[in-house]
């Protein structure tokens, strides 16, 4: 295995980014596969292995050193979620912290002063989290501002009125990221105007009664839990407004490259804990007195996986590493070819390692269906595979929008 995980280490990292994947490392080494197993079949939160992070300030990893931070920038945190997931904890593992680390730059990048000296220092020391984000909802779906949830002045608060859909993590969340509507679409010149970006408390709006949340059941990932929300005119004090009342979604524009960057690299680190699984697997099962490694039709599609991982792989660094330096439409370009490559690759790794099980493929003790189930997951979030396309083909290849 020391073999296959040099060969896996296909980007040179920074001292900075070696210090970051020993550091996580380390601490994933006391989360090993059975624990990982368990939070999926019992679709338990993994409480410690977050509680963890939080303690050691790896939640507030973007938050600025000003205000208590480390000051890591999206280099070092591609880093930590690829690892984490190639741990074996796999896409949810990662997708149990993701929310509480890239929640994080809309408050500093336009959150006001006093929400910021609030709040910042707070999520450095893992205190309190803002692990969910709420922008879909059942009528809009992957056309994001078309979204009905409305936030009207009222004095000194806001009222929020309508229903959001599959938003991850509210059950261990301290705040809500939420997008609402100040102005309808109806009334303003472009689409993506009059959406706005608040933070709500969510124990303030559960005390108030004006809040309803309630699970989806579903088939991957089920340790990090999704909900569907209602909210019946709950309050939100004025001052909670992040940034400026109708550009609520270009803020969240704003942050969405580096995002998705990180969302390529939870897929990379998924495909290579399936690499990982399907080449132990095959080295280790002897059918027809050789290793099952041995037969082409296993070894092949092992090691074609694994190429295009590493391929994936150096789009999704070379795309981080540039993020600042492209204009926002060729970054874009870039996070989302990552996003597309990363979770083909994740999935091909995946399928493979299942096949190469046999009929253990599908048994939960050899970890690789829990894999198969999150890579196809990465096809559908948080932007499908299509609408990933659909951006390429316009910004990339000059081709009328279709979205
Ligand atoms: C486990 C999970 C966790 C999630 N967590 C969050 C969260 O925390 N916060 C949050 O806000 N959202 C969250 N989401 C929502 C997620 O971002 C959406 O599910 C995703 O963006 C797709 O939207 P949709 O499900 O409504 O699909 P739809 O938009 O209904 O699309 C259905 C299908 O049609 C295709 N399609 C639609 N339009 C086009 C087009 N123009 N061209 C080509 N194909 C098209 C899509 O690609 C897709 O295959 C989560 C979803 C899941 C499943």
């Amino acid at each position: 295995m020391g073999q296959l995980l040099s060969a896996m280490q296909t980007v040179e990292l920074s001292e900075g980014q070696r210090l970051v994947q020993k550091s996580i490392r380390e601490i994933c080494e006391d989360f090993g596969d059975e624990y990982w197993r368990e939070r999926d079949r019992r679709e338990e939160y993994p409480t410690e292995f977050v509680d963890t992070l939080a303690e050691e300030g790896w939640l507030g990893a973007l938050v600025p050193e000003e205000y208590g931070g480390p000051g890591m920038t999206t280099s070092e945190v591609v880093v930590m979620m690829e690892e984490i997931a190639a741990s074996g904890g796999g896409f949810a593992a990662a997708q149990a912290i993701h929310g509480g680390i890239y929640n994080v730059p809309p408050i500093v990048n336009y959150g006001s002063e006093a929400m910021k000296e609030d709040l910042l220092p707070r999520l450095a020391r893992g205190e309190a989290s803002i692990q969910s984000l709420g922008l879909t909802e059942p009528n809009a779906g992957s056309d994001s501002t078309s979204i009905e949830t409305s936030a009207t002045r009222d004095g000194d608060e806001y009222v929020i009125d309508g229903q959001k859909i599959w938003i991850s993590r509210v059950d261990a969340t301290d705040y809500i990221v939420l997008m609402a509507r100040t102005t309808p679409k109806s009334e303003v010149e472009k689409r993506t105007q009059g959406i706005s970006m608040f933070l709500v408390d969510v124990d303030d709006i559960q005390s108030q009664g004006s809040f309803e949340m309630r699970s989806i059941p579903k088939t991957a990932t089920g340790a990090v839990h999704s909900y569907e929300l209602w909210f019946e005119g709950a309050r939100v004090p004025a001052e909670n407004l992040i940034g400026e009342e109708g550009r609520g979604f270009y803020q969240v524009l704003d942050g969405l490259n580096e995002e998705r960057l990180v969302i390529a690299a939870e897929c990379i680190g998924l495909g290579e804990a399936a690499i990982m699984a399907g080449v132990d697997y095959a080295n280790d099962r002897e059918v027809f007195d050789r290793p099952i490694g041995k037969n082409q039709a296993i070894q092949h599609p092992l090691a074609e996986a694994f190429a295009h991982l590493m391929a994936a792989k150096q789009v999704v660094y070379g795309a981080t590493e540039r993020i600042h330096d492209a204009d926002r439409s060729m970054a874009g370009v870039q996070a989302n070819m990552a996003k597309y490559l990363a979770a083909e690759s994740a999935f091909e790794a995946a399928d493979i390692a299942v096949q190469a099980h046999g009929g253990f493929g599908v048994a939960r003790e050899y970890d690789v269906e829990r894999y198969m189930r999150e890579a196809r997951l990465t096809r559908l979030v948080p932007i499908t595979q299509e609408l990933a396309l659909n951006y390429l083909g316009t910004n990339a290849l000059g081709l009328p929008r279709s979205y």
